[in-house]
């Protein structure tokens, strides 16, 4: 039976190295495979999935209003596809995640989505709240805080390095930085700015 699968970590524990290597696991073994990013993120250039220790693999978009049902099923209309790989999945949509379960249950096409947990003020995103509550198999992808700890959080820095507390919740690309840090870190570095 398929499964919707959610990978989720901070930034930085090599989500999207982790995804490409699962995409060629598939291929490698003659397996279509149908691999998605979220538009807002064009870091690297539009539809592109790429990894810090340089590889990459062109994407389809999703954006707020793609039906990733009606897409999808079109898709398997024309090409058999054994696996749907899905990266920055902490920008879809409650009604996406439903649509992606809809995949799995209807279609029973296997769905790994990968993604941020929390934002930079410890709030769930929205593709990760759903997916934490309806994912069949959850799996965190773990790195460390410079102390050793498990990093399960995210700091946003700015162009001076300081941690910022306020802003919107998505803000790709521009001066800031981000770290991952224990909750110990996070908080001692938020406190440290009053
Ligand atoms: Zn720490």
């Amino acid at each position: 039976m398929a499964k919707l699968y959610f990978y989720y970590s901070t930034m930085n524990a090599g989500k999207s190295t982790t995804l490409l290597q699962s995409a060629y696991n598939y291929v490698e073994r003659q397996m279509n495979v149908l691999l998605y990013t979220a538009a807002i993120d064009d870091r690297f250039g539009v539809g592109k999935i790429s990894s810090r220790i340089g590889i990459s693999q062109s994407a389809q978009l999703f954006q707020k209003d793609t039906n990733l049902w009606q897409e999808i099923q079109q898709e398997v209309a024309q090409n058999p596809i054994h696996c749907i790989l899905i990266d920055e999945s902490q920008f879809l949509t409650k009604e996406q995640v439903y649509q992606l379960s809809d995949v799995v249950d209807k279609l029973n096409i296997p769905v790994l989505c990968y993604g941020l947990r929390t934002d930079f003020q410890a709030n769930l995103f929205e593709g990760s709240q759903y997916l934490l509550a309806w994912a069949d198999q959850l799996e965190e992808l773990k790195t460390i805080c410079e102390c050793g700890r498990k990093a399960n959080f995210v700091l946003r820095l700015n162009e001076h390095g300081k941690p910022v507390k306020q802003g919107e919740q998505i803000q790709i690309g521009g001066n800031d930085r981000y770290l991952s840090v224990c909750r110990r870190h996070y908080k001692q570095m938020l406190e440290a700015q009053d």
